[in-house]
């Protein structure tokens, strides 16, 4: 344990080989820790008791429609850009139980759904990815409607940020505002640094949860050279950026094209898998499932993940209303885009470049944006809606 006490906006260096204390003092303090590990050649987030599971000296590589791991050339901890699998998976599950009945003797007895959820810690958490759990903290949390179901995990949630050093192809943060540096929502956020002689990382305290963990490991303060350092690999990051979108108008823009002919053209390439959507750390459409056995004697209630690429998705009374992939596609993106501002206030993309990569037919959201603001009509003044 360090004696000097830090408190927030302090930046501590933790070595490489002190590194397995901040697993150590997250696991003490009660935290069930999920962060970046191999599986299936990717990088997915489970649950980790040992820095040797995380995915040390692989980095993956991006583009349209492809994925693959590759040995680096060093042995960086978290010199991987973004696997498939986004927090929502922990905070949003794809499919929960919110009531059982079960027959008992005449009559039938309502369980109700154990949400019960032990303290986690987040460790590698992408400034974008902080970005999105902002995005669903306001749809789930502060809006309206609000989920308990999210709502009780959230609140035992601690984030371990780890800033980016190396974007990938498919990367956009810096035109969406959101990376590749943290600058709030985490309780520590770390910067990895490796020169020819040192591997270490540069740790901001975020909250006061951050201090009380930190002050249970091995640090030094950080030195103007290790903050100069932590700095460099930001701005190296954001130089090297794999995408950009002109967000300048956009939601006047996406409302004064609905019948741009781009829509049949990427109509004619969309399966409407609904990838995009399952990968997507902010898309939040769920649907309700009520089942029974065939003896009558249990049901349940599930919420599972919908997509608006499915047909059932916009299904009312005597139909669906986008039957076909032109209007799926444009309700996506446009939603995404333009309308997730009139509801939200912002935009509803991070620009982590989840569903270009994970797009069997390598369709890339910047492209189609791009294509639309070059061919388009521009917005008439009456239709611009004030943010
Ligand atoms: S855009 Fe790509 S990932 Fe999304 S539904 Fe169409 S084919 Fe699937
Ligand atoms: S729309 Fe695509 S780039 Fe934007 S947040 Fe979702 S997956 Fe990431």
């Amino acid at each position: 344990m360090s004696v000097t006490s830090v408190g927030i906006k302090d930046q501590v260096v933790i070595q490489k080989d002190h590194f397995q204390g901040l697993l150590d003092a997250l696991i003490k303090t009660g935290y069930d820790v999920i962060g970046p590990a191999l599986q299936n050649k990717a990088v997915v987030y489970d649950h980790l008791t040992s820095i040797k599971e995380l995915p040390i000296g692989w980095t993956d590589e991006h583009g349209p429609g492809k994925y693959r791991l590759v040995r680096r050339q060093d042995e960086a901890y978290f010199g991987y850009v973004l696997g498939p699998i986004s927090w929502k998976k922990y905070l949003f599950p794809s499919q929960v139980t919110l009531w059982e009945a079960r027959k008992n003797g005449p009559e039938y007895q309502l369980n109700k759904i154990d949400n019960n959820i032990s303290k986690t810690a987040f460790l590698g958490v992408r400034p974008c990815e902080i970005h999105a759990i902002a995005k669903q903290d306001k749809i789930l949390m502060q809006g309206e409607y609000l989920d308990p179901i999210y709502k009780a995990r959230r609140e035992k949630i601690f984030i371990v940020a780890v800033n980016c050093a190396e974007p990938g192809e498919n990367c956009f943060c810096t035109s969406m505002q959101t990376g590749p540096r943290a600058e709030t929502g985490f309780d520590i956020a770390l910067t990895e640094v490796i020169d020819q002689d040192h591997h270490y990382f540069v740790a901001e305290i975020g909250s006061e949860a951050g201090a009380e963990i930190i002050g249970h490991i091995k640090f030094e303060m950080a030195d103007p050279g290790a903050k100069t350092a932590a700095e460099q690999v930001s701005r190296k990051a954001s130089e090297n950026m794999g995408k950009k979108l002109d967000t300048r108008g956009i939601k006047e823009l996406l409302y004064a094209n609905s019948e741009h002919p781009r829509w049949d053209d990427v109509a004619s390439r969309c399966l409407t898998c609904a990838n995009c959507t399952m990968v997507c750390p902010t898309c939040f459409c769920v649907n309700i499932d009520d089942t029974t056995n065939l003896t009558g004697t249990s049901a349940e209630r599930r919420r599972r993940w919908d997509s608006c690429f499915t047909l059932d998705h916009s299904y009312i009374h005597g139909g669906s209303i986008r039957v076909s992939a032109k209007s799926r596609y444009r309700q996506w993106l446009t939603h995404k885009l333009a309308s997730w501002i009139d509801q939200f206030g912002d935009s509803g993309c991070v620009g982590c470049g989840r569903c270009i990569t994970w797009c069997p037919a390598g369709i890339d959201i910047t492209d189609e944006v791009r294509a639309i603001r070059e061919g388009g009509r521009t917005a008439p003044a009456s239709a611009a809606v004030k943010e």
